[in-house]
């Protein structure tokens, strides 16, 4: 592959972006490895997309070195199999739905586990076919509350989502093994440092399921590990509190509605005045604005970003707790117990009897009219943003050992892998001969990883004041080759630059019309892992090789450069 600067559809540019809070973010714009088209959706140009596919062909290699076999589903899909499976209603407003021309629902899918049961319904029909593990490298659609950070939380983004069959809990302990160990190879190739966490499941549902968090202070996911053992949670998974089952003793829920507009003190008052009364100690704050908030030593939060954020911490401050980001309460039907939110002008708020006494949950929703179905299912639950108040603070005692303490620290999800059960083969009675004549019900996995969440992940891991760093498994070229000098230069950089390119590298080469300090900032900014510059000494015979992360230099004879970056 050559590369040439002076034709690439291409353009660096020296100021930040106004909309990019993130390095990562900042950086792939400004490299021109991607830029905004839509609101959460981005193009990418062709120094990002040779990232991308490297990637993606990195996760394509080991996942059919643990025996998966590549296919591809539409992103386009009818309402049906969602209905099925529970999810059309399960995933709330994440997902995108729309009509065709006939008035049919359809939905642009946002993972497939219904489409997977189904083709495995179409394709098998005896143990003899299993065990089986199918994956994608296919692009999913989400409505996120909030999209961010460039490509690190898209609207659309490309998802590797891998599916195991087996017959039995053993075979899909060994599959759910198979593609932890992958993950590991995968990330230890990206060159993302990553910890694997217990996590919860979300709206996929399952059992076991853990986590691939990338360590970075931008990340969105909030993570504790054990200074004396090997426990590490999301402090999603931590909090979680059991949920009571709605019982004759344990009635469901009761509203209450107030008149007045929703602010903290008013809230509390009636709360008091109701059924919230010896629950918990409320502590009067500012406004309510879509917040949920701690209380009572047994009470999370919910809010909204932007200057919302601040009410909300301002109230996390005056309730003494904290308050991180959280983005997944849809998912979370056991966090959601009581609440408290507006409704039009008035409030409503709902008491679950079920609480303990001394706690209560408080939260604010901004879609009137979904209260009940919110609290009762969790499941329709909108918050427009954020939260969580981890029940976790560093010195707390490591629940696993009770020796060690917690530490925590902030990570992205890159990874997530999860023991599904029977939960989508039980919806489609996906039944198998068995090997004694009689049906058996196959067992699934499921395991995801964001195949551009991690272009942006590797860019915050790696890099520095002047640009991207890339490690060389995944840079968009080998070797940058930098003409920097008189015409001539230029010749011998597209000499040096076929040379290298006859060697297999993959190799850019800056022969643009600029100045030298122009094209410097330009490589530095780029990220190729080495630069080679043919410049001032190439009448000796000379050129510079840099090494892009260490910044070291050497001047080495052209006769043995290619050996010197091979
Ligand atoms: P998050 O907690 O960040 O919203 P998720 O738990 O909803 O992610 P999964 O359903 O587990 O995501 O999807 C598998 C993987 O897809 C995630 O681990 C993540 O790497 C990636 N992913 C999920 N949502 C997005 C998004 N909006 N943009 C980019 N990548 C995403
Ligand atoms: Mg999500
Ligand atoms: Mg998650
Ligand atoms: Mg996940």
């Amino acid at each position: 592959m050559l590369l040439r600067m002076s034709s690439l559809f291409l353009r660096t540019l020296r100021e930040d972006p106004a909309d990019a809070e993130v390095p990562s973010h900042r950086l792939l714009v400004r490299a021109g490895f991607v830029r905004r088209a839509a609101p959460g959706g981005y193009t990418w140009l062709p120094l990002g997309l040779l990232v991308l596919d490297r990637v993606a062909a990195i996760v394509r290699e080991e996942m059919a070195g643990i025996g998966g076999q590549q296919v591809h589903f539409p992103a386009l899909l009818p309402r049906e199999p969602y209905e099925t499976s529970g999810r059309w209603t399960a995933y709330g407003d994440d997902i995108f739905t729309l009509k065709d021309r006939r008035g049919a629902d359809h939905l642009l899918a946002p993972t497939h586990e219904e489409m997977v049961t189904l083709l495995v319904q179409d394709v098998t029909s005896s143990y003899r076919d299993f065990p089986l593990i199918l994956f994608q490298i296919q692009t999913k659609f989400r409505d996120e509350a909030r999209p961010r950070a460039g490509v690190l939380r898209g609207r659309e983004f490309l998802m590797k989502d891998a599916y195991s069959f087996d017959l039995d809990d053993v075979g899909l302990a060994a599959a759910y093994d198979a593609h932890r160990a992958a993950y590991q190879r995968i990330f230890a190739r990206l060159g993302l440092e990553t910890t694997i966490v217990s996590a919860v499941s979300g709206a996929m549902g399952g059992s076991a399921s853990e986590e691939f968090l990338a360590s970075t202070p931008v990340g969105e996911d909030t993570f504790v590990g054990c200074t004396a053992c090997d426990y590490a949670a999301n402090t999603e998974a931590v909090v979680t509190p059991p949920a009571p089952a709605v019982t004759a003793e344990h009635p469901p829920l009761e509203a209450h509605d107030t008149p007045d507009t929703p602010t903290i003190a008013s809230l509390v008052d009636h709360a008091n005045a109701h059924r919230l009364a010896g629950r918990a100690d409320w502590t009067a704050a500012d406004t309510l604005k879509n917040v949920v908030v701690r209380a009572g030593g047994d009470l999370v939060a919910v809010g909204v970003p932007g200057d919302r954020e601040v009410d909300l911490k301002r109230l996390g401050a005056a309730l003494g707790a904290d308050v991180a980001m959280f983005d997944d309460f849809p998912s979370r039907p056991d966090l959601v117990r009581g609440y408290i939110g507006p409704q039009g002008l008035g409030l409503r708020y709902l008491v679950d009897p079920r609480v303990a006494p001394g706690s209560a949950w408080l939260t604010g929703a901004n879609e009137p009219g979904r209260h009940a179905t919110n609290v009762v299912s969790g499941r329709d639950f909108v918050p427009d943003g954020v939260v969580e108040a981890a029940d976790v603070r560093a010195g707390d005692r490591c629940p696993a050992c009770a020796d060690g303490e917690l530490t925590i620290r902030r990570g992205i999800e890159v990874g997530h892998i999860f023991q599904l059960g029977r939960r989508y083969t039980d919806a489609f009675g996906l039944d198998v001969l068995g090997a004694d004549g009689k049906p058996v019900r196959p067992t699934m996995g499921c395991y995801g990883i964001g195949v551009t969440r991690c272009v942006a992940t590797i860019a915050e891991q790696h890099h520095d004041e002047r640009g991207l760093v890339w490690p060389r498994a995944v840079a968009p070229a080998d070797v940058h080759v930098v003409a920097a000098g008189k015409a001539g230069h230029v010749q011998a950089a597209l000499d040096l630059a076929a040379e290298l390119t006859g060697r297999g590298l993959r190799v850019l080469v800056d022969d643009r019309a600029v100045s030298p300090g122009v094209k410097f900032t330009d490589a530095e900014l780029i990220g190729v892992p080495t630069i080679v510059v043919v410049g001032r000494r190439l009448a000796e015979g000379l050129v510079e090789v840099r090494d892009r992360a260490s910044g070291t230099r050497a001047d080495v004879s052209l006769a043995s450069v290619t050996e010197t970056v091979l």
